[in-house]
């Protein structure tokens, strides 16, 4: 006999990257029973995530079996630019196709489902802000540190998106003169000397002309190096990694003391691919950012990496559901979503 599908309500969380989307299944705040991520990145364009997004689904509620009548919703955090209130892409960074997008109207048509998109890492400070080793200390500025860079800020215990929806773009901070070309069409942003890809490019072009142990590493692998290797010649001593971790290291450090004279922040948490780095990174991040930091004392400010890093945008994306899903219960809101 076909056993009974459970009557648990239930909600999904989605983390949409550049190279990949992972579906998560909740069915409490706070806790995920489920994952599944596909390499469908978002360069395809919005129809062939959502798409791939319904399949997942598909697949996820039968292998739990759920039955659809007892979600609660789909929470997005999408990496770029969104206006949470509306549920709309406003850029995709370099990518066609995203230029003010209605994702959240789009996936309730493909879904009929409730759901709630925010950037991913907004999505991610309300995860880390409730969920991780910091939770709830009145402010955070939550950084993500992967291919590229972005920052949730969480203000008096709330998300602050800003009048336009666009705080946090710390990634996209002029950091040099005469630096890289970034993704967002600048140059010498943040990302392009402290983000996985900045410190990957910068490897692969210094490489030939220096004295490195990068290049027999690239040699066993292609002729190219990724950001992992660089800080693991970096932790054997090699001078030119080094030089390059220390280099991205320092200018995060600057972004965030600039972060911390301004709004004050007392919680400053690392999270994104390049935490698995963990007290390497965090101890030169902190020495950095502390030397910018003359006119306020040590213990007022904590420098910390998230305990984590892989499912804080799936927590916080399923939050917004559940979240969203009490008011309706408590005959708040009907159906506009938008970040708590
Ligand atoms: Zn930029």
């Amino acid at each position: 006999m076909k056993p009974e599908p459970s009557q648990k309500p239930f909600a999904f969380g989605c983390d949409v990257g550049a190279t990949k989307i992972a579906l998560t299944l909740g069915l409490e705040p706070g806790v995920i029973a489920d994952r599944l991520v596909d390499s469908t990145d978002r360069v395809k364009g919005p129809e062939a995530l959502i798409k791939s997004l319904v399949s997942m689904i598909r697949m996820m509620t039968e292998k739990n079996k759920l039955s659809m009548k007892n979600c609660l919703g789909l929470g997005v955090g999408f990496a770029g630019p969104v206006n949470g209130k509306m549920g709309m892409v406003i850029k995709g960074a370099n990518i066609p196709g995203w230029e003010n997008y209605p994702l959240r109207e789009k996936l309730q048509d493909a879904l009929s489902l409730p759901v709630c998109v925010g950037n991913d890492a907004n999505v991610g400070a309300l995860g880390e802000y409730r969920y991780g080793g910091m939770a709830r200390r009145g402010d955070m500025l939550y950084i993500t540190i992967s291919s590229g860079i972005g920052a949730g800020i969480v203000l008096d215990g709330k998300l602050y998106e800003g009048t336009n929806f666009t705080a946090g773009e710390i990634g996209h901070v002029t950091i040099m003169d005469n630096g890289a070309r970034c993704g967002c069409g600048k140059t010498g942003c943040l990302e392009t000397v402290a983000s996985g890809l900045g410190i990957e490019r910068i490897a692969n072009e210094r490489m030939s002309g220096e004295e490195t142990s990068l290049r027999g590493r690239a040699a066993e692998t292609g002729g190219r190096v990724s950001c992992a290797t660089v800080f693991q010649e970096a932790r054997s001593g090699d001078i030119l990694s080094t030089e390059i971790v220390e280099n991205a290291c320092r200018y995060l450090g600057r972004a965030i003391a600039a972060a911390v004279m301004l709004m004050g922040f007392s919680t400053i948490v690392l999270g994104g691919g390049l935490t698995k780095e963990g007290e390497f990174l965090r101890k030169k991040v902190d020495f950095y950012t502390r030397r910018q930091l003359s006119m306020i004392p040590d213990e007022m400010v904590g420098i910390h990496i998230s305990r984590m890093p892989e499912s804080v945008v799936d927590i916080g994306a399923l939050d917004m559901i559940f979240e969203s899903a009490a008011r309706r219960n408590a005959g708040g809101e009907t159906g506009k979503q938008r970040l708590p």
